[in-house]
């Protein structure tokens, strides 16, 4: 499911395309995307804005418009965005919007966990600040800040991270990347880790983060760059679903687990804890 990287990749390449473009025409055919607001009302409020940024937090796009109003777009498992000047049939598109420029903006969602929520103005941030904790990529986010967010937390490390409120963006494929990339192991209590583990792991997230993007993605099942391609991270994990193969640093093989309730893989050479792996 589309994390950072993934919402990341679809803003830089939707701003272009939607920056100073005004929604003509808006159509949601989902009730589902827009609860509890009447997904016609939606679509009535949304035709005529006019497009001002397209900016991200954590796992959501934001599309400013003019008026000061925001739609606060959230992709769950397996919303994509496609942005095309022709629209092909497709079952599982849940929103259309055409652009004053005769191009569309096309919202598909097969297992339909996606939101839309249009914010008036003043309303997102508070929205958004509610239930994201730090950006990880902004320059104001050091080993420091990720001590504070970690501080004290009895929970496995993999949990800490994946909690939007602590740490905005980083989902199951990222925290395991970036806890490989630290060679903490993913049980680790939070609360527990030293100075020197907490810069690792500021720098693994970061670098797993940007290796994402760079690839414009991961592609394992639904997601699309907005046109219509493929991202290419799926090809470089380094731990992520590589049950079994090799660990590029120490040779051992890759381990699942369990680790906050999700699948998790780790190398048991190079994260180890306790320091019993090899007895
Ligand atoms: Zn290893």
């Amino acid at each position: 499911m589309p994390e950072l990287p993934e919402v990341e990749t679809v803003r830089r390449r939707l701003e272009p395309v939607l920056v100073g473009r005004r929604l003509d025409r808006v159509e949601i055919v989902d009730p589902r995307l827009t609860r509890p607001e009447d997904p016609l009302e939606v679509a009535a409020e949304l035709s005529g804005e006019r497009v001002e940024a397209v900016d991200r937090r954590g796992k959501y796009l934001i599309v400013r418009f003019e008026s000061c109003r925001a739609l606060l777009v959230h992709l769950r498992m397996t919303g994509s965005l496609l942005h095309a000047d022709e629209l092909s049939e497709d079952p599982h598109r849940r929103a259309t919007a055409e652009l004053d420029d005769g191009s569309y903006l096309a919202y598909r969602d097969v297992r339909r966990f996606g939101t839309w929520l249009l914010a008036e103005p003043g309303e997102a941030e508070p929205y958004l600040d509610a239930r994201l904790g730090r950006e990880p990529l902004v320059g104001s986010f050091t080993t420091k800040r990720l001590g504070e967010a970690l501080a004290g937390r009895r929970a496995p490390v993999k949990a800490a991270i994946l909690d939007q409120r602590r740490l905005a963006g980083v989902g199951n494929i990222y925290a395991d990347e970036a806890l490989w990339r630290a060679r903490i192991h993913p049980q680790k209590p939070a609360g527990e880790l030293d100075e020197d583990e907490l810069k690792a792991l500021h720098r693994g997230v970061r670098a797993a983060l940007n290796a994402g993007i760079a690839r414009q993605g991961a592609t394992l099942r639904d997601y699309r760059t907005p046109d219509g391609g493929s991202g290419r991270m799926q090809h470089e994990f380094k731990v992520y679903g590589r049950e079994g193969e090799p660990c590029e640093r120490c040779g051992r093989p890759i381990e699942k687990t369990r680790a906050a309730g999700r699948g998790t893989w780790f190398c048991p050479g190079c994260q180890q804890w306790p320091h019993t792996a090899d007895n």
